[in-house]
């Protein structure tokens, strides 16, 4: 049986723990973000970043920069929102600004970090310490906790090693157990790994690359891709969703593109912020 773990149904358990958390604080969290004005994506990822987060209690404040934007103004607002004790979380949209140097990221306040874009954030992942990891993975490990998934002793091939989506996979998959091959552009041959593995998933941002021959032994299907083909956002996976749910032989899932991992990283945010509040003694 193919099923499709739709990101609702995740998404209104993360509600609930949201609703618990602030139900024993008097203020409202606040998010300040700074916006690259050059990106159209960062925008309307943005968009949709404020929607869900006021529609949750958040507020949300936005720094609007660009390419002419100085060193030395970036510095600045980072460094204003750091220390500022009314500010619970930061986000820099990517792809940065030029002048947004891996020094300057590096001084958001460890606990603000929500996306966990900071090298302190990283290496805390890496070592297995506490800190605040990136929104995306988190997002896709909430998949396999829905279902109630066993990562242990599987094989879990990721296709992309990015920064913010594949190398932190890489840490957090491994944790739970599972053996990891890593694709990337350079792979010869992707579908020599994929068509062994127990799990894949894609986020390397290329449409169609995945498709079902390449995934015939796999039990669980992640796609973080999002792409717009023709005007319609698709991921990664070419797969069939009717025909991957009238698969009668084994239990299988699959997250969906749209309604999958997407809308499920931004609640991760709103989730980081209020665990970075309690780190910070706020709530
Ligand atoms: P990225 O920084 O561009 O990284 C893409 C990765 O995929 C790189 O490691 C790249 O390999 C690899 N790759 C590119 N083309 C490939 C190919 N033909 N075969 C195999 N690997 C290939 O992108 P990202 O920020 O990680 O995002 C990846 C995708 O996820 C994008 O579609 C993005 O829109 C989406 N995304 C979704 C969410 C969400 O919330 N759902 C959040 C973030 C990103 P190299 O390292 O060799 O270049």
């Amino acid at each position: 049986m193919g099923m499709i773990i739709s990101g609702k149904q995740i998404i209104s358990r993360l509600k609930e723990d949201i609703k618990e958390q602030l139900s024993s604080y008097n203020g409202v969290p606040h998010i300040s973000i700074i916006l690259n004005m050059e990106d159209e994506p960062s925008k309307s990822y943005v968009k949709s970043i404020q929607k869900t987060a006021e529609k949750n209690g958040f507020n949300i404040s936005l720094y609007k920069v660009d390419n002419n934007t100085t060193e030395d103004e970036l510095i600045e607002i980072i460094d204003a929102l750091s220390t500022d004790n009314n500010i619970d979380g930061i986000i820099v949209t990517r792809p940065y600004v030029t002048r947004m140097k891996k020094d300057i990221i590096n001084r958001i306040h460890k606990w603000k970090d929500i996306d966990g874009q900071t090298d302190w954030n990283m290496i805390s992942l890496y070592k297995n310490e506490d800190g605040l990891y990136p929104a995306t993975p988190l997002a896709v490990m909430e998949f396999f906790r829905e279902v109630n998934y066993k990562l242990r002793g599987k094989h879990a091939v990721i296709v992309g090693r990015s920064k913010t989506v594949g190398l932190p996979l890489f840490f957090m998959l491994l944790r739970e157990d599972a053996t990891l091959t890593v694709c990337h552009s350079k792979t010869d041959n992707i579908k020599k790994y994929t068509e062994k593995a127990d799990v894949v998933i894609s986020a390397a941002g290329v449409p169609h690359l995945i498709t079902k021959d390449m995934v015939e032994n796999a039990s669980f299907l992640v796609d973080v891709g999002i792409n717009v083909v023709d005007g319609k956002i698709v991921g990664d996976m070419d797969i069939d969703y009717e025909e991957f749910e009238k698969d009668e032989k084994d239990l299988k899932f699959i997250t969906p593109v749209p309604g999958g991992v997407g809308p499920v990283t931004t609640y991760m945010l709103l989730l980081n912020t209020l665990y970075g509040m309690k780190q910070r003694g706020k709530i």
